[in-house]
C-alpha cells in the first residue's frame, strides 16, 4: 500500500485523508480505515464524515437525526429514528470493541425532547445534523488513540455565513504536535453567534480541505468508495474510465454539473494554497485514483470528462425590436434576483432570449416571476419550456477546438438527440448541452462513445 521510504518522510510533510460516510459505516469499514492511516505516518490528520450507508437500501445517520429533528420540531414520535441512530453507533463500538458513546447521543435526545417541548434547546437543524460526525469521530479517535479536534471551536462563518480565515490558524494551533494522530468531524463549525453551522450536504470534503490548508498538507486525500473520478456517471454509461488527473477547474465544472464524487466548494481552500486532492477509494486502496491539480497537460485534445443532470427549466421570451432596448437583460435579471433565484445560462438571438434555471432553485416561485416578468416587459410571447437534462463536456482548453465540437454534435445527431441548447464559455473549458430530459441517457451514452474508444 504505497508506504513511503523513510527517507521520504520528513517531518514536515502532512497527509490529511478524508474517509467519506462508506467508509466509516461499519467497524469492518472502520478497521480498513485504520490499515490506511497506519500504513504511511504522514496521515496523521482525519476528517470523518458520520456513518452513511452499508448497502444502498441502508440510511444515513445524517438523514436519519434530520428526521428527528424535524419530527421533534413538529411534536411528532422520533423515537424510531433515535433509536436507530443509537443502535448504530453502539454496534460499531461493540464491533470495534471500544466503550459506546453515551453521554452525546443523550444529550442529543435531551435536546430533542426540549425542542418536542418548545423549551429552550441547543437542538438547531444544523446542530442536529453536526452530531453524526461529532459522535463518530469521538468513537474514531478512540479507536485510533488519537486526539479529538473540536472542530466547532475552529472552523468559524463570518456574517454573511463564508468561511471565515481564523479557522486556519484556530485548527493549526490545535493539531501542532508533530507525534501525534489527529481526527477531525467533518462538516461544521460555528457562526458569528456562535451556534453550530453546517456546510452543505457532502460539506465533510470541504472540511477536508480547510484542515489540508491549515496545516500545509503535501496532499489530501479524500478516500471513498470509488477508485476515483470516472469520465461519466457509472449509472448511465457502463464501466467509464477512470480519470487519471484533473484540473481543479476541470473537477469543479464535473462536480457542479452532476459528478458528485467530491463536493464543488471543495476545491477552493485546497486549490487556493495549491494542495493536490487524491482521491482514493478505501475498499481498494492500492488502486491510482484520480489526481486533481492546478495545472496538466492538456495537449491530448481529448475531454476529461461528462457530466450532467435533469431538472432545468427554461424561460423563453420574445419581444420584436429586443436588442434595441437598452436594460432588457438586467431587468429580466433584475427579477429574478428579488425573488432569490439564480440563473444557469441565457442564450439570447436578437429578439428573443431563454432564462435557463435550476428547478431546486425555481420550485415554488414560478408563477410570481412570470407573473412579474409578464407585467414588467411586456413581451410579444413568453412561455415556459418542458424540463430540460444539461450535459456538460469537459476539459482544459477543448472547447475552440473544431474537432471536438464537431465530434460531439455529430455523435447527439446520430443517436437521434435533439440539441434544445449550447453553451460554450469563452473559458474554453466546456460544451455544455440541453437536451430533453427523456433523451438524456442516451446524450450522455453518445458523447461518451464520441471521444472514448
Ligand atoms: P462519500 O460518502 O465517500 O463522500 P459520495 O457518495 O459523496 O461518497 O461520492 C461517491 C459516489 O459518487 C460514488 O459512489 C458514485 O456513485 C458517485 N458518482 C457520481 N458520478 C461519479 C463520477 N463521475 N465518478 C465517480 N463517482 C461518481
Ligand atoms: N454527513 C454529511 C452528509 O451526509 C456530510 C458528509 O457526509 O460529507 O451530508
Ligand atoms: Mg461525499
Amino acid at each position: 500500500m504505497n508506504s513511503p521510504s523513510e527517507a521520504a518522510v520528513s517531518g514536515a510533510e502532512k497527509i490529511v485523508c478524508k474517509f467519506g460516510g462508506t467508509s466509516l459505516a461499519d467497524a469492518a469499514q472502520i478497521r480498513k480505515v485504520r490499515a490506511i492511516v497506519q500504513s504511511d505516518p504522514r496521515r496523521r490528520f482525519v476528517v470523518v464524515s458520520a456513518p452513511g450507508k452499508r448497502d444502498k437500501d441502508d440510511a444515513k445517520i445524517t438523514d436519519l437525526l434530520l428526521t428527528c429533528w424535524h419530527l421533534a420540531a413538529q411534536n411528532l414520535d422520533y423515537s424510531e429514528p433515535l433509536h436507530l441512530i443509537r443502535a448504530r453507533y453502539d454496534q460499531i463500538a461493540r464491533d470495534l470493541g471500544i466503550a459506546p458513546l453515551t453521554d452525546p447521543l443523550d444529550e442529543a435526545a435531551a435536546e430533542l425532547e426540549k425542542l418536542a417541548r418548545h423549551e429552550d434547546s441547543l437542538a438547531t437543524r444544523d446542530w442536529m445534523a453536526a452530531r453524526g460526525e461529532f459522535c463518530h469521530a469521538l468513537l474514531i479517535a478512540e479507536f485510533l488513540g488519537a486526539q479529538f479536534v473540536p472542530s466547532g471551536e475552529c472552523i468559524r462563518f463570518d456574517e454573511e455565513g463564508l468561511l471565515d480565515p481564523i479557522s486556519y490558524a484556530n485548527l493549526a494551533a490545535l493539531m501542532s504536535d508533530e507525534g501525534a494522530i489527529y481526527v477531525v468531524p467533518g462538516f461544521y463549525g460555528r457562526d458569528q453567534s456562535g451556534r453550530i453551522k453546517t456546510f452543505p450536504r457532502g460539506g465533510s470534503d470541504i472540511t477536508g480541505a480547510v484542515v489540508s490548508r491549515a496545516v500545509g498538507a503535501l496532499v489530501y486525500e479524500n478516500w471513498t468508495d470509488v477508485s476515483g473520478l470516472l469520465m461519466a456517471d457509472p449509472r448511465v454509461v457502463e464501466h467509464p474510465k477512470p480519470i487519471e488527473e484533473v484540473t481543479y477547474r476541470e473537477l469543479r465544472e464535473l462536480a457542479y454539473m452532476g459528478a458528485s464524487v467530491l463536493h464543488e466548494e471543495t476545491i477552493f481552500p485546497a486549490s487556493q494554497a495549491g494542495i493536490p486532492i487524491q482521491i482514493k477509494n478505501t475498499n481498494a486502496p492500492d488502486d491510482a485514483g484520480t489526481r486533481i491539480v492546478a495545472t496538466r497537460d492538456a495537449s491530448d485534445v481529448g475531454i476529461v470528462g461528462i457530466a450532467g443532470r435533469k431538472g432545468f427549466s427554461t424561460i423563453y421570451i420574445e419581444k420584436a425590436m429586443m436588442n434595441q432596448q437598452r436594460g432588457f437583460g438586467r431587468r429580466v435579471l433584475e427579477i429574478l434576483e428579488t425573488n432569490g433565484v439564480s440563473f444557469e445560462h441565457m442564450p439570447s438571438a436578437l429578439d428573443s432570449m431563454s432564462v435557463v434555471i435550476g428547478d431546486e432553485n425555481f420550485d415554488g416561485h414560478a408563477p410570481t416571476i412570470l407573473k412579474e416578468l409578464e407585467r414588467t416587459l411586456e413581451p410579444d410571447r413568453m412561455e415556459l419550456l418542458p424540463p430540460m437534462a444539461l450535459i456538460a463536456t469537459v476539459g482544459e482548453g477543448m472547447a475552440l477546438r473544431v474537432g471536438v465540437s464537431g465530434r460531439l454534435f455529430g455523435a447527439l445527431r446520430e443517436s437521434g438527440v435533439n440539441v434544445r441548447m449550447i453553451s460554450q464559455g469563452a473559458s474554453e473549458i466546456n460544451i455544455i448541452v440541453g437536451v430533453s430530459e427523456a433523451d438524456y441517457e442516451s446524450a450522455v451514452r453518445a458523447i461518451y462513445g464520441a471521444f472514448v474508444a
